[in-house]
């Protein structure tokens, strides 16, 4: 079987970077991984400025040049985190001001776009935790226009969301039909069983987190399933996400104890990847 993981982060200031984490998924049947920037202050890059966003961007860059070297089919996202909208609001950071950072980031996202730096937008949604509800409706903008960019240039979108079943499905399939663009594009990443159930049925693309990919959703037979490590690639917060390496292992115990089907795991791991991402198959 070959391998991929639609959803990780890389780290190379605090965690392991894209070479080791390359080397060891493709030594262990890996072949393709999708690098989602983090927020610029994971990094170091601390000023709140679209500067901090440009270094992200050579930043991985980079790390996804060095994981390429290992043979892996690589993918990057640059993006806008709901996570960085609550930071900036925390720091004192008012909405007009925020408002203008954003537009700076939107240019450069246009820009990477342009020059294929990027190969589509992420993660950008709403909150899965309790914010306020100014920090939401401005998360949901940025999201808003995020779905319009990867329209404009036909590229996928990673999506973070509330894990809200129906709700959250129909809210992307909603939006996607209105800005007019491709489910098949719109990504609902850590999609946990009730949202990945509705997002099926929608025909909206999602990814099933590792670490909730147990007997029970294993065993649906998906048409719109692929799957993440979401690994984030912290030292100081171990455990807070899987390594990339559990999929092979987590698919592996599934299709000797007949869970998954071989043409199943196929579908998710290879099918639903080249046609989501435009990559060249295996
Ligand atoms: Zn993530």
């Amino acid at each position: 079987m070959l391998y991929s993981d639609v959803h990780l982060h890389v780290n190379p200031v605090r965690g392991l970077g894209a070479e080791k984490v390359a080397r060891k998924f493709k030594s262990k049947g890996g072949w393709f991984i999708s690098i989602i920037s983090l927020p610029p202050y994971h990094y170091g890059f601390t000023d709140i400025s679209v500067e901090s966003y440009r270094k992200s961007l050579d930043l991985i860059t980079r790390e996804a040049m060095k994981a390429k070297t290992y043979g892996l089919e690589v993918v990057k996202f640059l993006g806008f985190h709901p996570a960085e909208i609550d930071n900036y609001y925390k720091l004192g950071v008012r909405s007009d001001k925020l408002l203008k950072l954003v537009d700076e980031v939107f240019e450069l996202m246009e820009s990477a776009l342009r020059d294929n730096l990027i190969d589509g937008i992420g993660e950008v949604g709403r909150q899965h935790y309790g914010t306020s509800p100014e920090r939401f409706v401005f998360s949901e903008s940025v999201m808003i226009r995020a779905l319009m960019l990867a329209r404009d240039y036909n590229v996928p979108i990673q999506l973070h969301l509330e894990q809200g079943g129906l709700a959250t499905a129909y809210s992307i399939k909603l939006l996607a039909g209105t800005l007019g663009i491709s489910t098949e594009k719109t990504i609902i990443h850590h999609a946990n069983l009730e949202t990945a159930i509705w997002s099926d049925s929608y025909g909206v693309v999602f990814t099933a987190p590792i670490r909730y990919f147990d007997e029970r959703y294993a065993s649906n037979k998906w048409r719109y399933c692929m799957i993440e490590s979401d690994y984030i690639d912290d030292p100081s917060r171990p455990g807070a996400s899987a390594y990339p390496w559990e999929i092979p292992d987590t698919i592996n115990k599934f299709i000797e104890k007949n869970v998954l089907t071989e043409e199943q795991a196929y579908k998710i791991l290879v099918d639903n990847v080249v046609k989501t991402f435009g990559v060249n198959p295996p």
